[in-house]
């Protein structure tokens, strides 16, 4: 028999409208949040210097030492927060080091709150653990105008967190500096963790990104979870990093042990050139997803029953489509029948997405705009 957990787990709405756009022909695929970017030059071949010199084997659970004293210096860098060596862990991709913070901070029956529409790992990472999730609406204007209130209104004696992601997957919304304040207010009272997802950080097209680290006190309650993943186009490498008290980073270190031992010993040595050279290699990625994103937005304004908001960071759209009459799986596979375009029902990240589509915008600029104009003429022949 199949496990309890796997039963209560969510199906990926995600990977089913991915799956099902590889049944059509000349699909232009919007789904996943993978970059089309190539890898830069310089990161493949110290990936493939790595392989040559035989760094092919087992590293250290928490990582290779060099790629977490540069962890240490960008974190720094970034933030003003000096971090000791045994407050890094190197993981597998920000996936690992959610799922690791969560085995090790979570226990079942625990809550831990999750800001929605969220990207719908969060939740089942949780509930991997045995805890519950409780969701708060932090997207609509008079939803974050209340988030305060909602989150402490969330928050029981079992609640053991409060999982941010500013930039947000799938809305791209930068939370403003006063919300973070709010969180961290309510996080100390109710001596509450904070997991602030940071991957895309360096996505941001007008400076507007602040850490919830930043504010006095937390870095004591945070952890921080990022990822080369995004910020360098490197999803396939799996390297990302947890940067946490040190209780909980080598919390982190020991469960890797029995998951998979650790990064990968080429791809953490690839990472460490990536941030060798990163202020060029991220202001290169931040200007072609910037351009692609003011690209696709001016086209879809062309239908008024877009709702098309603003963009500000990573390098999904999400549009509202309350206005087309159709729910937002609806919407999405005619969308794909009829016009071979892919995109994300809003729904897939849990009930605040619904009357939204999420669209990434991972292909070059011609044919993502080429694809706004199929969305446009879809909506205008309803
Ligand atoms: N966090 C968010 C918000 C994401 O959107 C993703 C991937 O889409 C991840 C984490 C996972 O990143 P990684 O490839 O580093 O595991």
């Amino acid at each position: 028999m199949i496990s309890k957990l796997v039963e209560c787990m969510e199906p990926q709405l995600v990977r089913r409208i991915y799956d099902l756009a590889k049944e059509y022909c000349g699909v232009t695929d919007l789904t996943l949040g993978d970059p089309d970017i190539p890898t830069p030059e310089c990161v493949k071949r110290a990936a493939c210097e790595a392989i040559r010199e035989n760094k092919t084997k087992y590293t250290a659970n928490a990582g290779i030492t060099e790629l977490r004293e540069a962890i240490i210096r960008d974190v720094e860098k970034r933030t003003g927060l000096i971090y000791g060596i045994d407050e890094v862990t190197v993981t597998a991709g920000a996936m690992g080091a959610l799922y690791l913070t969560s085995l090790a901070l979570f226990d079942p029956g625990d809550e831990v709150v999750i800001l929605e529409p969220h990207w719908p790992n969060y939740s089942n990472m949780v509930r991997m653990c045995g805890a519950e999730p409780r969701f708060v609406n932090f997207f609509d204007e008079d939803a974050q105008d209340m988030l305060g209130k909602n989150i402490e209104r969330a928050i029981t004696k079992k609640t053991k967190a409060v999982i941010v992601n500013s930039p947000s997957n799938p809305t791209g919304t930068v939370l403003p500096f006063e919300k973070l304040c709010e969180i961290a207010d309510i996080a100390k009272e109710h001596g509450l963790y904070v997991l602030t997802d940071e991957v895309y950080r360096t996505i941001v097209f007008d400076n507007s990104f602040r850490s919830i680290l930043e504010i006095p006190g937390m870095k004591e309650r945070t952890v921080l979870i990022d990822s080369f993943s995004k910020r360098f186009s490197m999803t396939g490498f799996r390297v990302g990093f947890v940067c946490a008290p040190q209780k909980i980073a080598m919390a982190v270190a020991m469960l890797q042990e029995h998951v998979n031992s650790c990064a990968s010993m080429f791809a953490q040595y690839a990472a460490k050139t990536a941030l060798e050279e990163n202020e060029a290699l991220e202001r290169e990625i931040c200007g072609i997803f910037h351009s692609r994103c003011n690209a696709m937005v001016e086209e879809l304004r062309a239908s008024g029953k877009l709702e098309v908001p603003p963009v500000s960071s990573t390098f999904y759209l999400f549009i509202g489509i309350k206005k087309t009459g159709l729910s937002s799986e609806e919407f999405a596979y005619r969308l794909l029948r009829e016009k071979h375009i892919a995109v994300v029902p809003g729904n897939a990240f849990n009930k605040a997405g619904e009357g939204y589509i999420r669209i990434a915008c991972t292909l070059p600029e011609e044919r993502l705009t080429e694809a706004a104009m199929g969305i446009v003429s879809f909506v205008e022949g309803l």
